[in-house]
């Protein structure tokens, strides 16, 4: 879970320019009409979000006047998503993360935008930039039109959210019959309750705990068959010690949380390093 830099185009930019694709002057009036009540609608999304308070949210209050919720969806997907006029906007909010990496999981590679608010129910904030987060295709999947309206918690903002650079990712390794099984959580010195709903909320709407446990087992597996087999190196075979094994795990478990935050890779490196069961029973290393 990476955060970004919020895209630099301002609401007025984008909305003018999806506007401007519209070729009819008559259907282009309704829009035009609005963008001050757009602009300011945009504002309040950023209030609202810096202040994290998402909570008591509505769409009600995002409706735009003289234009319908139908006819805001089609200025994105008909004008903002396809013109030629947005295509440098789209881009740069595309190409934005670090190797593609998607900021909803840190590891799928961002192929779409999603709309943090959906929508399809905030109808003023459709071609917002600080409203499209790129995604992907899993994630974006995952969370649909997933909205924190109703008391339903919000998700990581990738763009507001500072609880990226706070250290909250942890996974645990338990034995079971068919070998090691990783669970991943939110650390339990994550003291505020509020962060820490948003936190299990980020982790369940985007099916991170299944998604990380595939990625961590094939990782589990491979790190496993080497300390067993031992590693090669030059002819010899190389096999590590308990505390070399732990040592070990440790140091790619610093590596990672170093690169990212919470990353998925760092926790289960740290979950390997300190389950002495792992490293003692299922490994046997003495
Ligand atoms: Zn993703």
């Amino acid at each position: 879970m990476i955060r970004l830099d919020r895209p630099a185009t301002t609401a007025k930019d984008a909305y003018d320019k999806a506007v401007a694709s519209i070729r009819d002057s008559s259907a282009r009036k309704p829009y035009a009409s609005a963008s001050v009540a757009v602009i300011r609608l945009c504002s309040d999304y950023d209030e609202t979000a810096r202040i994290g308070m998402w909570a008591g949210l509505t769409s009600v209050l995002f409706e735009v006047p003289g234009v319908t919720d139908t006819e805001m969806v089609d200025l994105y997907d008909k004008r903002f998503r396809r013109s030629v006029r947005t295509k440098e906007i789209r881009n740069a909010i595309l190409n934005a993360p670090s190797r593609k990496r998607c900021p909803y999981c840190g590891e799928g590679c961002v192929s779409e935008l999603d709309h943090y608010l959906p929508k399809t129910r905030f109808s003023a904030i459709t071609v917002y930039p600080a409203n499209l987060v790129p995604a992907c295709h899993e994630c974006n999947c995952a969370k649909l039109d997933y909205s924190p309206e109703n008391g339903k918690p919000a998700v990581l903002h990738p763009y507001f959210d500072r609880a990226f650079d706070l250290h909250w990712l942890v996974a645990s390794l338990n034995p079971s019959d068919e070998g090691p099984i990783l669970e991943f959580a939110v650390s339990q010195k994550v003291a505020d309750p509020a962060l820490r709903v948003r936190l299990e909320t980020h982790l369940d709407v985007f099916k991170l705990r299944d998604r990380f446990r595939v990625w961590a087992s094939r990782l589990l597996d491979k790190e496993s068959q080497q300390l067993i087999n031992g590693y090669s190196r030059k002819r010899t075979t190389l096999r590590f010690t308990a505390s070399e094994a732990q040592n070990h795990f440790l140091d790619l478990a610093h590596l990672e949380s170093d690169r990212v935050a919470n990353s998925w890779e760092g926790a289960t490196y740290q979950a390997m390093a300190e389950s002495d069961w792992y490293i003692k029973d299922y490994l046997r290393l003495i």
